[in-house]
């Protein structure tokens, strides 16, 4: 979607610094770290939120899921970590692209606010 920031930088066009990037996905660092590992990771097909996901998208969800694990390996991030989809509103979503929030690096509370 030519409007979309996460489209925009799935297609290159902000310089941003990919961790991983495959046929369908990238991994970037959040510009606003929650955490001290804050990666998204995201479809470079524009699916606004999980909400609009189609039987089509399984694959898809499958090679992000694979990503994430590998990523979290890399990211030394094996005392644990969190994987946060925010969907709509009320969910705190506020790009209207799918994304995954890799988050770890300290202990995460529960249940988050
Ligand atoms: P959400 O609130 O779940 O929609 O998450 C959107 C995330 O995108 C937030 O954590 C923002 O900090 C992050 N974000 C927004 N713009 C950028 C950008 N240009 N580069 C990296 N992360 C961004």
């Amino acid at each position: 979607m030519a409007d979309c920031l996460f489209c925009k930088i799935a297609r290159g066009e902000l310089s941003t610094d990919f961790l991983v990037e495959t046929d369908q996905a990238v991994a970037f660092r959040d510009i606003n770290p929650q955490a001290p590992t804050h990666i998204l990771v995201i479809p470079k097909k524009h699916i606004p939120s999980l909400a609009q996901l189609q039987p089509e998208d399984q694959a898809l969800m499958g090679e992000l899921l694979l990503l994430i694990k590998e990523l979290a390996e890399q990211q030394d991030l094996g005392d644990g970590y969190r994987v946060v989809v925010n969907i709509g509103r009320d969910g705190g979503q506020s790009v209207d692209h799918l994304h995954f929030h890799l988050l770890g690096g300290r202990s995460l509370k529960w249940p988050p606010g």
